[in-house]
């Protein structure tokens, strides 16, 4: 928990209204596994439920805690879909591969709301859709655009006219949007916490605090050298540490760009306050190049999310812009007070997809959310389950791809500057 006279340099996870965690343990001792998985996040928890839940041997090995990366830290929003809208999809596709893509993102979310049914998961969250609101009268055109998209896909969404938006959302900042039933919100840190409850129900192992150091092929097999200097000898290894990948594979962390995008959280606001702010609960992520994404949370806090310096943030002023952001939208939040700063990082790939490897025959990476991966990991975790039972890549949403390095690497934090100030410049004109 970090109040208000504190800023986290080691980020905050969303702890205060979070369920308890699982009883994990560090690994003690050599082990072996049918199939290793790295990271305890929403990827690696969902590959590895649904790899125990179909019979199969299965061990998380977590570096920290469960939940530590962008699962335990982002805004909660269940935000159906890819980063690509469906005709973008067929267009680089076809129509086959497209399409089958276009399924797998109509069902991210829904994956989620199935998986909480299914492990009676105790888990704060809404079914109540998501909004979209266009910041210019340009945004609206491509928001008409993607609505008549998702619409000829037969998908539960519909326009909001500048008035109906302005009901919904409690400020007339906007200029119209696109309302998608599929949506809604959950406690982050709860529903990673509880996923790898439900694993370790299903059979899964899963050891916190053993952070991976080598992972070397072995006769038919993997070896894999942590942390404590314990071995795990497995047959398959899937890596699962997406904007956290640093040093787990050649060129896997230098494939994405991983910017550190920040959240801000009020104190619960007063009754008379809360009914004029998302009245109706939704959350909102709107169309700016460096988008806004807010909402209120079950226990009546309103929160933001943005864009913010690359770095790691050095003191509470990082997140000013964040504040200024909700009192322009939300004069009546002027005087409420801020209690929750933290930040956390995303990884983006070039083609803003998510990126699925395979070097070597037994070992799977899993990478690339740009931001949207509560739904898309969960469900990539049951689609990297279903392909290790059955050999079938056409389970995958996209084809295993090699590792590339991004051009330029090492200049990132410059180019990632620069294209940060020409959205800046970009959401101020349009
Ligand atoms: C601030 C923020 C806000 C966001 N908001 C949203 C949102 O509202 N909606 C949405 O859908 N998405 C959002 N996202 C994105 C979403 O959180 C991520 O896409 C998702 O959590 C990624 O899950 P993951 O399991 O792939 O990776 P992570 O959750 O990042 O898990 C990777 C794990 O791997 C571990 N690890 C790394 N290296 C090793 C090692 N060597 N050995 C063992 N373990 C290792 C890390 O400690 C980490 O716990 C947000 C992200 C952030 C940071």
């Amino acid at each position: 928990m970090f109040p208000d006279n504190r800023f986290p340099l080691a980020p905050a996870l969303w702890h205060d209204t979070a369920v308890e965690p699982a009883a994990t343990t560090p690994l003690g001792g050599r082990a072996e596994t049918d199939t290793l998985i790295i990271g305890g996040g929403y990827a690696g928890l969902s590959t590895a439920l649904h790899l125990a839940e179909s019979g199969a041997q299965c061990m998380v090995l977590e570096a920290k805690e469960i939940g530590f990366g962008g699962s335990g830290r982002n805004g909660g929003q269940l935000v159906p879909g890819l980063k690509k809208d469906p005709s973008e999809l067929i267009a680089a596709y076809g129509a086959e591969r497209g399409g089958q893509m276009i399924e797998f993102a109509q069902a991210t979310v829904s994956t989620v709301f199935s998986v909480i049914d299914r492990h009676k998961l105790n888990v704060p969250h809404t079914r109540n859709g998501w909004i979209q609101p266009a910041h210019s009268q340009t945004a609206l055109s491509l928001v008409q655009k993607r609505l008549a998209d998702w619409q000829k896909q037969g998908a539960p969404v519909r326009g909001l006219s500048r008035s109906e938006l302005a009901d919904l959302l409690g400020t007339d900042q906007y200029y119209g949007g696109w309302f998608d039933e599929r949506g809604g919100s959950l406690q982050p840190l709860s529903y990673v916490r509880e996923l790898a409850r439900a694993a370790l129900q299903a059979g899964a192992l899963v050891h916190t605090d053993t952070a991976v150091q080598f992972i070397e092929k072995k006769g038919s097999g993997w070896h894999v050298t942590t942390s404590s200097g314990y071995v795990v000898q497995a047959r398959r290894v899937v890596v699962c540490a997406n904007a956290y990948s640093d040093g787990i594979w050649k060129n896997l962390k230098e494939s994405v760009v991983d910017p550190n995008t920040y959240q801000v959280a009020t104190a619960p606001l007063p009754d008379d306050i809360a009914k004029t702010v998302l009245p109706h609960g939704q959350p909102v992520s709107d169309t700016r190049n460096l988008l806004l994404y807010f909402r209120k949370d079950h226990t009546g806090r309103f929160m933001m999310g943005g864009r913010g310096p690359f770095r790691e943030p050095r003191g509470k002023q990082d997140w000013d812009h964040l504040k200024k952001a909700i009192t322009l939208l939300y004069p009546q939040l002027k005087d409420i007070a801020f209690e929750y700063y933290w930040c956390g990082r995303v990884s983006v790939t070039q083609d803003y997809m998510p990126h699925l490897h395979q070097p070597e025959p037994g070992l799977i990476l899993n990478i690339g959310c740009q931001g949207r991966g509560i739904g898309l990991q969960t469900a990539m975790g049951k689609a990297i389950a279903s392909y290790l039972q059955t050999g079938n890549e056409a389970a995958l949403p996209v084809p295993f791809t090699p590792v590339q390095r991004l051009p330029f690497y090492g200049l990132r934090k410059l180019y990632v500057g620069a294209l940060i100030s020409w959205y800046r410049y970009l959401d101020s004109r349009t």
